[in-house]
């Protein structure tokens, strides 16, 4: 069965670590048909965006939508921005993506798209030509029932207001197409939040398990965007002490504790890079350098190697809990089993995001508005119900606390189930 993996080609390096950490993980329960079917995305669509920049040149960009599996609902997925985004990056996260939304209970296929295009050194004008731009390209293969995109990297609430707007122009139906929404265009209270507050809950379980719980754990975060912001806002207020955080340039440090309500006020208000919100503090280089109890990454995938999480664990950091979607190194997440450290993996510690999504499907599916503590509250209970499954599944696996093996396990299974109901006879 192997074969299936050595055929993804050197070329496609993302989706093949992801596919291989699946296929080693989950090797004797794997039947070789549905592996087949599980790693081929069911669409591939790939399109030309042209847009006109602000000296009126046209610049042309490549947009993706990787539409993975449609197994266990309409595929559902983040839209990513970012310069770095290619046709292999974009199969790897549509494939985890299908294994997380799988872990929610929700009927949600998997999906992801986006472009190359950078929005960071753009002018608005030029962000909203290329949205328009991109939806014109895309607008047919997205709807309610069909393939429901949010925000991911370089992608937040404006990106997504754009999108639905233009959307909802080429099809004159106010759907609830896109998730993320802001709340006046049918967006649910709590989404923004979802993935870092998620991320805290599972933390908490896992602590809990282990006879401990928040209250003066030195935690770092890397990542100042809506996962990084929220994880450290939720991990203070639960009672930890946030010793750093990170954005592209560099770090926050304090073993006393950061203030988290200042730095979230200052990012989101003033717009400003943890630089410019305190210099004395600042140092260029990794969070993953301080010493800490628990690491948060939440950045980007890759971006904690192996020497880093070597030193973590050589500080007494007992667990790595990934806001990221594989923020790990392949490498890094290879050595974990010689460390003493605790890893629950992206696909079930970052779900809370796509599962709050899935809520805002359902609230505008019943034209009704959820309040806060009413989404926080299924949240919570969503990220419970992921961790108790992938932890029994671990143990069953003979593999206790082995989330990784729990999560693929436990998506697999679910997958599988559907797989084997749409079997011809
Ligand atoms: N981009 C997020 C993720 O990686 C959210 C996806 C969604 O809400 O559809 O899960």
């Amino acid at each position: 069965m192997k074969h299936l993996i050595d055929q993804i080609p050197d070329s496609e390096p993302l989706f093949k670590a992801a596919a291989s950490e699946f296929y080693s993980s989950m090797e004797p329960y794997l039947e070789e048909a549905a592996l087949k079917q599980l790693l081929e995305p069911e669409r591939i669509h790939i399109f030309k965006v042209n847009w006109l920049d602000r000296h009126g040149v046209i610049q042309t960009n490549t947009g993706y939508r990787v539409q993975h599996s449609s197994a266990l609902g309409p595929y559902k997925g983040g839209l990513r921005f970012d310069k770095s985004v290619n046709l292999d990056m974009m199969k790897f996260l549509a494939f985890e993506q299908t294994l997380k939304n799988a872990l929610t209970h929700l009927p949600l296929g998997g999906a992801k798209g986006g472009s190359d295009f950078d929005p960071s050194d753009k002018t608005k004008a030029e962000i909203n030509n290329f949205i328009h731009s991109f939806i014109d390209q895309s607008y047919s293969l997205f709807g309610p029932n069909k393939d429901v995109p949010a925000g991911d990297l370089g992608v937040g609430q404006e990106e997504i207001a754009l999108m639905a707007k233009y959307h909802q122009n080429l099809t004159g139906e106010f759907d609830g197409t896109f998730t993320g929404k802001p709340i006046s265009m049918g967006g649910v209270l709590g989404r923004q939040e979802a993935t870092g507050y998620g991320l805290i809950y599972i933390l908490m379980h896992l602590l809990d398990d282990l006879e401990t719980d928040l209250t003066d754990k030195r935690v770092v975060v890397s990542g100042c965007g809506n996962v990084g912001l929220h994880a450290a806002e939720k991990v203070v207020e639960m009672g930890a002490i946030l010793v750093g955080i990170s954005d592209k340039q560099g770090y926050l440090q304090d073993e006393e504790g950061l203030d988290i309500a200042y730095i979230k006020d200052k990012r989101l208000n003033e717009k400003l890079s943890l630089k410019e919100i305190d210099g004395k503090k600042f140092s260029e280089g990794s969070v993953f350098d301080v010493p800490c109890d628990i690491a948060l990454p939440c950045a980007t995938q890759n971006e904690l190697t192996s020497d880093h999480l070597r030193r973590l664990a050589q500080q007494g950091c007992m667990i790595i809990a990934e806001g990221a979607n594989r923020p790990l190194t392949q490498e890094a997440v290879d050595i974990l089993k010689e460390l003493d450290v605790y890893y629950v993996p992206g696909k079930a510690a970052n779900a809370g995001g796509v599962a709050v999504s899935g809520l805002e499907m359902q609230q505008n599916a019943q034209k009704a508005v959820f309040s806060f503590e009413d989404v926080d509250l299924k949240l919570q209970e969503i990220m419970a119900l992921i961790y108790q499954e992938i932890k029994e599944a671990s143990l069953v696996l003979d593999n206790p606390y082995h989330f990784v093996k729990g999560a693929n396990y436990v998506a697999y299974q679910r997958i599988l189930e559907v797989y084997n109901l749409q079997r011809l006879v």
